[in-house]
């Protein structure tokens, strides 16, 4: 058989777009096929956009602390359509410096829809077939729908209808308190919006370590925001006044609450429907993610599939892990075979910041797996105090005989930063004591990681 290219990769997201420039890089002629933008979900309408208007909502929320000072400021002029053109400039200028490393890694781009039309075949829209040697499937995900709650874009929004907003509602609710109702709920709450978060489960956050994420409720809750968790939204009604909205607690109690627009941010669908699967034989499972074996295989060999598709944590940051474990596949060159789940950070951007990997504390008890505990308030490192930010804590969990490091955790200022030397001493599988006993300039908000370690064999210092 004869290919037009070794490597074929069918979306251009985190995942897509770092395969295929990291496949160029070993050598093999590379395609990649988008339908949209370059950069994906990530950089056009999720991780940056996002990112760029929370940078705005901090702003805005410091006024307060000008204020303080006693400098006034006129909001007159404020206009919000400013902050969304200033995030649209943010992901037009990264989504064009991912074309520029495409043509700069001579990786041949192909702006259309592609499917597999067989097991080393890709037909775009208008017919024309491409072969690869080996295929690479990185198609992403969409906001996922819940019945009763169709996604109108104007009242009811997805989270590409909220990043598009150039006005702000006066109120919004929220279902879903993942990373992105979260971050939604901090963006919207700094800019003066009345919130309501609205959380089926016990806590928001619902995967991430109590005691962290009780910090951030309180947090919250001094500002305002409304949280309403283990409440199911039943149904919507849209009205003059907006969107009614009835939820129903576990208790069976039924209320109404009345918004100008919703939010239904309650987790994201794979897409791997249309794009050619039954025809190679690939079956995905139950909720239509691609199962994946070592260096992200599909049952077909030769087809692989990364990122948003398979069932590992929906991140940017995983989706391009694992474009690079498949090239260097190919290429001969791996030595990782998947993303190591315990070394994956998740990241929520707010205030304060939440970021943590590995296990948490209730995970840890569940598995009965006998650990030791260190808890390390931001209050007592000088750096969190000269700036105003000592709301937080460094929380780490270590195996009580090995001292294996099992689970980080932190909330507060530069929490999403902090995480990675934690991340890296479990990755070098250093010791707790490594980090206690390294020198950390004073002051730093990394002082408060260095305490929490010593806080697992021995004593910290400021607390
Ligand atoms: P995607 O980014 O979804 O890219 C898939 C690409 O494939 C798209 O460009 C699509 O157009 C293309 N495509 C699909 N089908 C076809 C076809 N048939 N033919 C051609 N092209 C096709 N993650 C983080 O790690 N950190 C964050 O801070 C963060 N913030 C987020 C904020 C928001 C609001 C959202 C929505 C998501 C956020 N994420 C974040 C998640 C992150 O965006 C995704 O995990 C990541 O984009 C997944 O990358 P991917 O390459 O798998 O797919």
């Amino acid at each position: 058989m004869t290919y037009d290219t070794d490597v074929l990769v069918l979306g251009a997201g985190p995942g897509g777009y770092v395969a295929a420039i990291r496949a160029a890089q070993h050598g093999l002629k590379t395609t990649i096929i988008e339908k949209d933008k370059v950069g994906g979900v990530c950089l056009n309408i999720g991780c940056i956009p996002s990112k760029a208007i929370i940078h705005q909502a901090e702003l805005f929320h410091g006024i307060k602390d000008l204020e303080n000072l006693g400098v006034s400021i006129d909001k007159s002029g404020f206009s919000y359509k400013k902050v969304y053109e200033k995030s649209r400039e943010a992901a037009d200028q990264l989504s064009k410096g991912v074309q520029f490393l495409l043509k700069k890694n001579k990786v041949a781009v192909v702006s259309d829809t592609g499917r597999l039309t067989g097991e080393h075949e890709i037909t775009l829209s208008d017919g024309k077939k491409l072969i690869g040697k080996y295929i690479v499937l990185a198609t992403g995900s969409r906001p996922r729908a819940i019945p009763g709650f169709d996604i109108d874009e104007k009242n009811i929004l997805s989270s590409t209808g909220i990043l598009m907003l150039q006005t702000l509602p006066k109120s919004l609710l929220i279902l879903g308190s993942g990373a992105i109702g979260i971050e939604f709920a901090h963006i919207m709450n700094a800019f003066g919006v009345e919130v309501t978060l609205v959380e089926m489960l016990d806590q928001i956050l619902p995967i991430e370590d109590e005691e962290t994420v009780a910090i951030l409720a309180k947090s919250f809750q001094n500002r305002g925001i409304q949280m309403i968790t283990a409440t199911k939204a039943i149904s919507q009604k849209q009205t003059q006044q907006g969107v009614e909205v009835l939820l129903e607690d576990a208790k069976g109690k039924r209320t109404t609450v009345t918004v100008e627009k919703m939010l239904v941010s309650v987790g994201r669908a794979p897409n791997t429907e249309n794009i050619g699967l039954e025809k190679v034989g690939i079956k995905p499972d139950k909720g239509g993610y691609i199962p994946v074996g070592d260096y992200n295989q599909t049952s077909v060999a030769g087809i692989f599939a990364i990122g948003d598709i398979t069932r590992t944590p929906l991140l940017a940051h995983v989706a391009s892990k694992e474009g690079e474990i498949v090239a260097d596949f190919i290429a001969g060159k791996g030595n990782e075979t998947s993303v190591d789940i315990m070394l994956v950070p998740g990241a929520t951007y707010c205030e304060p910041q939440l970021a943590s990997f590995g296990l948490t504390e209730k995970k840890l008890k569940e598995n009965a797996r006998p650990f030791k505990k260190s808890v390390f308030p931001y209050r007592g490192a000088g750096k969190a105090v000269a700036i105003g930010q000592p709301e937080g804590l460094v929380k780490v969990l270590s195996d009580e005989v090995t001292g294996e490091i099992l689970g980080a955790h932190i909330v507060g200022a530069n929490a999403t930063e902090l995480i990675h030397e934690l991340l890296l001493a479990r990755k070098a599988e250093l010791l707790p004591e490594d980090i206690a006993d390294m020198i950390h300039a004073h002051p730093t908000l990394s002082e408060a990681v260095m305490e929490a370690m010593r806080g697992i064999d021995g004593s910290p210092i400021h607390v």
